[in-house]
């Protein structure tokens, strides 16, 4: 599908980033209708208008025979409750499309219908429920209607705050401040050394499930001196040489995953056994038999819509 030609900031499809999951989504993000109330109430109000709804954190999604649709019509949403959040996601052919959020007490009611299906979004995800641009627009919707309901109240002042700009800043009343929505910077690399490459586990991934290392950069680092100081931390390694590969949005709940290959300098790995269960050196023959879970031990490497994939990927491809 071509994005129209008005859209000069549509993601390039050559780019690495644009085929990591929850990447991509093909519509304007509508800055325009942020601060026209007038032109924002109407594209509310037409009957092009459609929305991804969650229910608390989870998405709801409409049952169509086999499939699943994410988009809603102002009727059906109606139908789902009251909404606590609303949001401007952006404009496809001219149509509103909106994230809602509806309060977590109707949670249960919802789950309970047939025509619907109410999933977490990592699982709904890992299943490939839906199309990869609707991914895109629901980890959009959830991570800016999660920020509004954890976000209820001025940082500055503790006053209630209210949503403006089509819910993409929120203003406090009582001392003038906007607070915009938070995006995390999370460096993830995967580590080198000649032919092997680094994978580790946390005790809450699934069994066999190994992935590359990561750490929220902080502030006064750059994205280099956080891929080396996560790499000292969690496996005692020095890095030399980082270069970036790719991005991806993870909105669980608001994270920029900014992916690595980093070259240890040498190969002797003592692990942050707090963070980390195990992790060990792999081989090409290795990383690639997890990448395409045919490992003999059963042993696989991150989800394939995780961008820990993509590094494998790249950095097996050379
Ligand atoms: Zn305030």
């Amino acid at each position: 599908m071509r994005p129209p030609a008005f859209l000069t900031h549509a993601p390039q499809r050559k780019e690495r980033s644009a085929t990591t999951g929850f990447a991509g989504g093909l519509f304007d993000r509508g800055a325009a209708f942020r601060e026209d109330a007038d032109a924002l109430a109407r594209l509310r109000l037409a009957p092009g208008a459609r929305f991804a709804v969650t229910v608390g954190e989870r998405p709801v999604l409409a049952r169509a025979g086999e499939h699943f649709a994410l988009w809603h019509d102002a009727a059906a949403l109606a139908g789902l409750g009251a909404p606590t959040d609303e949001v401007l996601l952006g404009v496809a052919d001219g149509a509103g499309r909106f994230g809602v959020r509806l309060s977590p007490e109707t949670a249960e009611a919802l789950a309970a219908r047939p025509d619907l299906l109410v999933l977490d979004l990592r699982s709904l995800a890992m299943q490939g429920l839906i199309a990869p641009d609707d991914l895109a627009a629901l980890g959009a919707a959830k991570a800016l209607t999660d920020w509004h309901a954890r976000h209820r109240f001025c940082a500055n002042c503790g006053a209630e705050t209210h949503a403006a700009m089509a819910g993409w800043k929120r203003v406090c009343p009582s001392c003038g401040a906007q607070h915009f929505p938070r995006t995390d910077p999370v460096a993830i690399m995967l580590v080198t050394h000649g032919d092997r490459c680094l994978l580790a586990r946390q005790p809450r991934f699934p069994p066999g499930m190994y992935s590359a290392i990561a750490g929220f950069v902080e502030p006064g680092e750059t994205l280099e001196d956080a891929v080396r100081r996560e790499t000292f931390e969690e496996a005692g390694l020095a890095v030399g040489r980082v270069t970036y590969v790719a991005t991806q949005p993870w909105p669980f709940p608001s994270s920029l995953m900014i992916g690595c290959l980093a070259e240890a300098l040498d190969d002797t790995i003592t692990l942050d056994h707090t963070e980390l269960e195990d992790g060990r050196w792999f081989s090409r023959e290795e990383a690639r038999a997890m990448l395409e879970r045919r490992h003999p031990d059963g042993l696989t490497s991150a989800t394939p819509i995780a961008i820990a994939s993509t590094l494998i990927k790249v950095w097996l491809d050379g």
